[in-house]
């Protein structure tokens, strides 16, 4: 399954979260409190409940499973993380991991979350729970060597289990939050979801179109020539792409963004701004950035360059005033202490996230093509990949979320990469419809030295 937990909600808006922090007030469970509410608060809250109990009973299997290694297997209990949640606040980093395996999907794909499938995932899981729970009852009656093998199984299990239990954790924010969002801005959903039928549609004409040029016999209208369908057919091919572009493909690049022309290519220079005075994380995230952002293309070298420039705490705020580490962090204010003129790169989220021309970082482990595609908001790219919603009525809403191009850094963070179509775009051929997918687009020569 698709998950990429630790991006989940990156995309938040503040109405969002402000819309999170009312809805999570209140009890649950309460016929009387949930009277007159939307489904999907009411169904969010039963689940939320379901999440709650089996959440429990992982921690009582976790000090369970933790005393009885403590007992007969001491040097497994290491092997066991801690159940407590992450810390968050300001400079709380988060760890970067390997990149999830690409999914190798090369076709557009559309990924649905909602309440009734986040409750199957907990039915599951709490029978996985049940049947570790048998098994750790069971050890205590076996022969020593045995009880160990048991209970190295079940300490290695209990890592899986752990994970699993943060994805539907992810499943149960990630519902509640756009939901929520769905439910505040449902004009605004209802075009992104008309727009999710206009991508289909469209790659199902340029199928079309393809097997026409082929010479594949044409299916439709005998009456009607070869030349008047593909004529049709382009004209509507040509309408939705109009429309697509405009959603999808508009880039907003700040001015401190400057495209350098060298001799061997273009370089993109980003002043980069940074309070995290944990250098060799600096260091790592720069690494990883600019190497993602660098493609080779018809001997040409197109690669992201970054200028990180190191503001201490104290010089931030003054002495005396700076925020402490762990903190909580007025994000609005914090942003504003920055130099103007660059992006900025700074810790106090709950969930890392793009704030304007900020990397804000959250906790949670963050992989590399994360990072990667966060930098492609800071370069002025948006998101290629659209979120619509269906109604399910008394389970409130399925979120759906079409990619448009899998191969894209900007559309997938599970298997897309930077493409020289993204410099492309980046350099400013902007006469070329942008709605030829950054994989296949070409850039072209030019001679501009600076932009
Ligand atoms: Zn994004």
């Amino acid at each position: 399954m698709r998950f990429p937990i630790t991006s989940l909600i990156r995309h938040a808006s503040w109405l969002g979260v402000f819309l999170l922090l009312i809805f999570q007030q209140g009890d649950y469970d309460a016929a009387a409190v949930n009277r007159g509410l939307a489904p999907y608060i009411v169904r969010g809250r039963q689940v939320e409940t379901h999440f709650a109990a089996y959440r429990a009973r992982l921690r009582i299997y976790y000090d369970n499973l933790t005393e009885h290694l403590r007992r007969a297997a001491p040097d497994l209990v290491a092997e066991l993380e801690p159940f407590a949640a992450l810390p968050r606040g300001y400079q709380v980093l988060p760890r970067i991991v390997p990149n999830e395996p690409s999914t190798g999907r090369a076709v557009t794909q559309v990924v649905a979350y909602s309440w009734p499938w986040t409750d199957r995932l907990i039915r599951t899981e709490l029978r996985e729970l049940a049947r570790a729970e048998s098994e750790l009852w069971r050890s205590r009656s076996a022969d020593a060597p045995s009880r160990r093998l048991i209970l190295q199984r079940l300490a290695a299990n209990y890592r899986a289990q752990r994970q699993r239990h943060q994805i539907l954790d992810a499943h149960v924010q990630y519902n509640r939050f756009w939901q929520a969002a769905i439910a505040a801005n449902r004009s605004a959903y209802d075009r992104a979801t008309a727009l999710q039928f206009k991508v289909l549609e469209y790659q199902k004409i340029t199928g079309q179109l393809e097997l026409l040029s082929t010479g594949a016999p044409a299916q439709t209208g005998a009456a009607l020539g070869r030349g008047a369908i593909s004529a049709n057919l382009r004209r509507r091919e040509a309408s939705l792409a109009a429309h697509i572009d405009q959603a999808l493909y508009r880039l907003d690049t700040p001015a401190f963004v400057r495209m350098i022309n060298t001799s061997d290519g273009w370089v993109v220079r980003v002043p980069l701004f940074t309070d995290v005075i944990d250098q060799p994380f600096i260091s790592e995230v720069k690494r990883i950035i600019e190497n993602a952002w660098q493609v080779t293309h018809n001997g040409k070298t197109y690669r992201v360059e970054l200028d990180v420039c190191l503001i201490s705490p104290e010089a931030l705020y003054g002495a005396g005033t700076r925020s402490e580490a762990g903190q909580p962090v007025d994000l609005e204010r914090h942003l504003n202490r920055f130099p103007p003129d660059g992006a900025i790169l700074t810790t106090g989220a709950a969930t890392t996230h793009v704030r304007g021309r900020a990397i804000v970082l959250g906790p949670h482990p963050l992989t590399a093509r994360v990072l990667a595609h966060e930098f492609g908001h800071i370069l002025g790219f948006r998101d290629r990949y659209i979120r619509g919603y269906k109604n399910l009525g008394e389970s409130g809403f399925r979120v759906l979320e079409l990619v448009t191009d899998p191969q894209d850094i900007m559309g997938a963070t599970d298997g897309g990469r930077v493409l020289p179509g993204h410099f492309a775009e980046l350099i400013g051929q902007k006469e070329k419809a942008r709605l030829i997918p950054a994989s296949k687009f070409t850039p072209k020569q030019s001679t501009r030295t600076e932009t």
